[in-house]
């Protein structure tokens, strides 16, 4: 019980007593050094891979993650991944800083002459950026899936790599709105923003993977068609669609030669839909 306990109830914060007479110059020391301690522990996990563009032909350096060396602690319900010391989502889009040409680290290597004419033509003419120093902060990330995206454009990428582009932005999105910290000025409107910006993304990533799955064949960015199902299951509960959500989720549970992985992630997913109706 401290000598200013209790003052949330006049709609007051808590002051701790260790802060009435603390250097506000001291904090905000303390705070920078704990960032400094951050980034150098996340370069730890980070290499500077050299890499040959395929459309410039021009060498660059890349920040990539080590991937032997980071964890997989779990995802989320719409599989986004979460791991023990960094984000390796921040650094999933490889740019070349001499003629703009992005994308996933996956499809790289995999462009037609025809589409390197097209990012030639409309993404090399005037691209101007600069590597960031240092490791991704999530607004260089945001950035870098920008530019894939607008590559993806260009070179008229199938749905499905579209679609699979904004996903992993949405994602990306709430990796920076979960290190958004309350009470800081601006944190309100920051979080707005972001839950906005997700939203956005991740409904044209169920839009995109609709698409696909009427015009593709598996498989899609990778996925097999039961991880596929799932994912626009997951994103169309999300945005109120219960009626595709519920049609793809029963499907999947009865589908025996589905992902025996995904199956146990649409029973959980029916349940959370089940629970939340009832609500
Ligand atoms: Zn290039």
């Amino acid at each position: 019980m401290g000598l200013f306990s209790g003052m949330n109830k006049f709609g007051l914060n808590e002051i701790k007593e260790d802060e009435i007479f603390a250097d506000p110059a001291e904090k905000k020391k303390e705070e920078k050094a704990e960032e400094k301690k951050r980034e150098a522990t996340e370069l730890d996990f980070l290499i500077d891979r050299t890499y040959i563009c395929p459309v410039c032909e021009e060498e660059f350096k890349s920040k990539t993650v080590k991937s032997r060396s980071v964890r997989l602690i779990g995802s989320d319900d719409d599989l986004r991944p979460r791991y023990q010391q960094l984000d390796c989502l921040k650094y999933d889009v490889i740019v070349c800083p001499h003629c703009g040409y992005a994308s996933l680290g996956r499809t790289y290597k995999t462009i037609y002459d025809s589409q390197k004419k097209l990012v030639s033509e409309t993404i090399s003419r005037g691209f101007r950026y600069i590597e960031p120093e240092g490791i991704y902060t999530y607004d260089d990330a945001i950035e870098r899936y920008q530019i894939a995206f607008a590559n993806a454009m260009a070179i008229k990428q199938i749905d499905s790599e579209k679609a699979y582009l904004c996903l992993r932005m949405g994602w990306t999105i709430r990796g920076k709105s979960e290190t958004l910290k309350a009470g800081t000025p601006g944190y309100e409107e920051e979080l707005k923003k972001c839950r906005e910006d997700e939203n956005e993304a991740l409904k044209l990533a169920m839009d995109g993977f609709l698409a696909a799955r009427n015009k593709e064949q598996p498989p899609y960015a990778g996925m097999d068609q039961s991880t596929l199902d799932y994912l626009i299951a997951v994103l169309s509960a999300r945005f109120g669609k219960l009626d595709v959500a519920s049609k793809l989720i029963a499907s999947l549970i009865s589908n025996r030669s589905a992902n025996p992985r995904i199956r146990e992630r649409a029973r959980d997913l029916k349940d959370k839909i089940v629970s939340g109706l009832k609500n």
